[in-house]
């Protein structure tokens, strides 16, 4: 059996999102993102009106989930706010906690929002050619702050798996990214934070070897 497998090149559409030679895609109406904003009513209200709209959609190029390959792909998110948050991917660890990843802007603007396993919160402006680093242990969703889509290029490890419940476990991230009257943006802490316990934190860290 070869150990081989075919090299490939997959074109990036920069404004689109698209991944040309993709082998996975999945996609996120407005209506699937129930949960993940703290203003119930104007998420709703939202859905009522555009709930069939797409909020974003990812392609990625994977060959396999085995240790030591990489997955790759793009991010496509619609602008918008539900009330005073913006659009934004609903976020996740990686189930491997150590393993790393990798966006880069194409274009559009945003923030790539992480909270460490203890609750601390750190930013990344996201513009064209930013290039992200997500180290290991960091919850990551990224934010659309600006008035056109955001489309991101990401690569990370094949077998990094993805742990969603970690974010509504905790009633959202502990920093909310929200708009400003003038245009701008900036983030206050969401009152619905429940921090994870020092145990639960230390659960994250243990989980790096695939242990439990
Ligand atoms: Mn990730």
């Amino acid at each position: 059996m070869s150990m081989l497998r075919e090299p490939v090149g997959c074109v990036v559409d920069p404004v689109g999102g698209g991944l040309v030679g993709h082998s996975r895609r999945y996609e996120k109406k407005i209506r699937d993102l129930s949960g993940i904003y703290r203003d119930v009513a104007a998420f709703d209200a939202c859905v009522k009106k555009v709930g069939d709209e797409l909020a974003y959609y990812v392609e990625d190029f994977r060959q396999s989930e085995d240790a030591g390959d990489l997955i790759f792909g793009t991010t496509w998110m619609a602008p918008g706010r539900i009330g005073a948050e913006y659009f934004m991917t609903r976020g996740h660890i990686h189930a491997n906690g150590n393993r790393p990843e990798i966006y880069y802007a194409q274009s559009g603007k945003g923030v790539m929002l992480m909270e460490s396993p203890e609750g601390a919160t750190r930013l990344v402006e996201l513009a064209p050619q930013t290039l992200c680093y997500v180290p290991p242990y960091w919850i990551h969703r990224s934010v659309n702050t600006g008035s056109d889509p955001l489309v991101m290029v990401f690569c990370y490890p094949a077998d990094a798996g993805q742990d969603y419940g970690i974010i509504a476990a905790s009633n959202g991230m502990a920093s909310l990214v929200v708009a400003d009257p003038d245009g701008g943006w900036h983030t206050r802490p969401n009152p619905d934070y429940a921090p994870r316990s020092a145990d639960s934190a230390q659960r994250i860290y243990n989980q790096a070897e695939g242990g439990k």
